[in-house]
């Protein structure tokens, strides 16, 4: 049997955030119980600040194995385009043949929010309801639409590089636009930081006790979007305990700074979602959620739209 083929807009249909939120909250514990298998991701450097990444995975639960193929092209964005394209391909468990091949670009733009979504319910106040977001490019947008899905918000505020960009997407969004981060953050109870930033925009003291931060637009070692100082009052999570170790950049800072040591990543959003490790403890605690992106989530996601576009 040939593959099936998924495109861009089939994903966009089949994966609605209120069905991927807790789509990714599975695949997290998954991972966390030692129930998925991932390598770290393999990361080829193209000239231009460009990227191409690659991430091969399996869940155990049921023998769904694959690996995502994924350019991240920064520059697309000033041209209107997407920064991150490519394909999820997914496996046949009985026979070992390629089963499936999704557009991966549709994919990562919603399971990573979703998952951010996921983490945001968990590790966010109950009553929070004002969202501020760094950023307004695809993971921006994406954001508020899954963080809607765990919280009622009342106030969405948005930061930009370009003053007229962020009025755009603020008018779309539904939100308000500020001219300088500490605007957009002050009052905030769930900040998401979403940009290619190299060197942090979001520091320690823009940010008020209580708040929690899905730390999300850094995939890498090198850039980084939160200060050192940030890093080191939160209570700081991990999608993936190894692959933030090796790649979280803001940890990775904050450590060789001495801020912080290795038990500072009191543990994996997975963890915590289970209900083994505490996430907030207090109204005060500041949270961070860092997310690099995993492979179980593209395979999450991809499992499920092939199900309901094959009726299974
Ligand atoms: P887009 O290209 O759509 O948007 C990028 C955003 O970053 C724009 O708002 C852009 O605006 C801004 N930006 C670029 N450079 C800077 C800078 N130096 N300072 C402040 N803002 C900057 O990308 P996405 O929304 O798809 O992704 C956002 C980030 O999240 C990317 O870095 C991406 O790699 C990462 N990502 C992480 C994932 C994960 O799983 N953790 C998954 C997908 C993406 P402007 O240039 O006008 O300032």
């Amino acid at each position: 049997m040939s593959p099936l083929l998924v495109s861009a807009d089939e994903v966009a249909q089949a994966l609605p955030y209120a069905e991927c939120v807790p789509l990714m909250r599975a695949a997290m514990i998954a991972l966390s119980e030692g129930r998925t298998r991932q390598l770290l991701r393999g990361i080829v450097d193209l000239p231009k600040g460009r990227a191409f990444g690659v991430m091969p995975g399996a869940m155990l639960d049921d023998g769904t194995f694959g690996a995502k193929l994924v350019s991240v092209y920064p520059d697309n964005f000033a041209r209107g385009g997407r920064s991150h394209q490519g394909v999820v391909a997914l496996f046949d468990s009985e026979t070992g043949a390629p089963s499936a091949i999704l557009e991966a670009g549709e994919i990562t733009a919603i399971r990573t929010a979703a998952a951010s979504a996921a983490a945001t319910d968990v590790l966010a106040r109950k009553e929070a309801r004002r969202l501020a977001v760094l950023g307004y490019g695809e993971q921006a947008w994406r954001h508020i639409e899954a963080i809607k899905c765990v919280r009622d918000l009342e106030r969405i505020t948005v930061w930009g590089r370009d003053p007229e960009k962020a009025r755009a997407f603020a008018l779309r969004a539904g939100a308000e636009a500020c001219a300088r981060v500490e605007e957009a953050v002050a009052g905030a109870d769930m900040i998401c930081t979403v940009t290619a930033a190299a060197e942090p925009i979001l520091l320690s003291r823009f940010v008020a006790d209580g708040t929690h931060i899905n730390a999300v637009g850094s995939s890498r070692a090198g850039p980084a979007e939160i200060d050192n100082d940030l890093v080191a009052r939160a209570r700081f999570f991990a999608d993936h305990r190894d692959g933030v170790l090796a790649q979280g950049a803001e940890f990775i800072r904050a450590r060789a700074a001495g801020l912080i040591g290795e038990d500072h990543l009191l543990g994996e959003i997975g963890e915590v979602m289970a209900g083994r490790i505490e996430g907030r403890t207090s109204e005060a605690d500041v949270t961070i959620y860092k997310s690099l992106g995993s492979i179980v989530q593209d395979l999450a996601a991809a499992r499920h739209i092939v199900g309901k576009l094959r009726g299974t």
